[in-house]
């Protein structure tokens, strides 16, 4: 797939006469730091506690989805047990504090010179997150400095999770943006299938374990293997988004 291809099969399947690039949307977990390790092994760990069968892969693919969503459906389907909305903000208190016992995450390679490069190109860039993990949003302005707008979406502003499009839906309503105008970065299928939904032209990068494969069947316009791939590729989408 190349850059062009992808902007040209975006365009007829949204029916827009162009794209006018002017913002990034991005995601947090596994785009700005390299948290998902660390999730699935809080999940793993509290769901072993509370006698649930489970793999950590599985929850790579949960990515996006509510805390209390994931544990609703775990608890149903591996444990017959309806659980409350209490409940399950009680266990998702836990499943926060088994993830913040180990310790500080690193951020994701290369991502620091991609933003760099939209903003340097006129690119607003906006985050765009069903988490409200502190322990990363505080981090944000340091490891990320100068680089977003001070409009964003995070867990305060959402009520339904990835794959759902309100967070990128809300986003765009925040600051006046179209979708013909936004791209989507994230790393996660329910997040990739968030931004295709709200009709933004959404880039996956697989920085975990999922496949390239099942990005493009979320709906990914354009995948690439990691922040380095894409930082490449830059000039080239930069210059296919001219011609849109
Ligand atoms: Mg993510």
């Amino acid at each position: 797939m190349t850059e062009q291809n992808a902007i040209a099969d975006y365009l007829k399947y949204t029916g827009k006469k162009s794209f006018n690039f002017t913002t990034a949307l991005i995601d947090m977990d596994g785009v700005l730091f390299d948290s998902m390790k660390n999730h699935t092994r809080a999940w793993v760990k509290l769901m072993k506690k509370n006698g649930i069968k489970c793999t950590r892969d599985e929850f790579y693919m949960y990515e996006g989805m509510t805390g209390r969503d994931i544990i609703k459906m775990k608890f149903k389907n591996g444990a017959g047990k309806n659980v409350t909305d209490d409940e399950a903000q009680a266990l998702y208190k836990v499943k926060t504090r088994y993830f913040t016992e180990l310790g500080d995450v690193d951020v994701i390679p290369g991502t620091l010179e991609v933003l760099k490069a939209l903003k340097e190109a006129g690119i607003k860039c906006v985050l765009v997150t069903g988490s409200g993990t502190h322990a990363m949003l505080d981090r944000i302005d340091t490891e990320y400095p100068e680089i977003f707008d001070e409009q964003r979406v995070t867990a305060a502003d959402v009520k339904r999770g990835k794959p759902n499009p309100e967070p990128y839906l809300k986003a765009m309503a925040k600051i006046n943006a179209q979708p013909n105008e936004c791209i989507v970065l994230e790393n996660a299928p329910l997040g990739v299938q968030a931004g295709h939904t709200a009709g933004c032209f959404t880039v996956g990068v697989t920085t975990g374990p999922i496949p390239e494969k099942d990005m493009y069947k979320a709906g990914a316009d354009m995948v690439y293997k990691d922040m380095a791939t894409m930082l490449e590729a830059l000039p080239q989408l930069m210059e296919a988004f001219k011609n849109a």
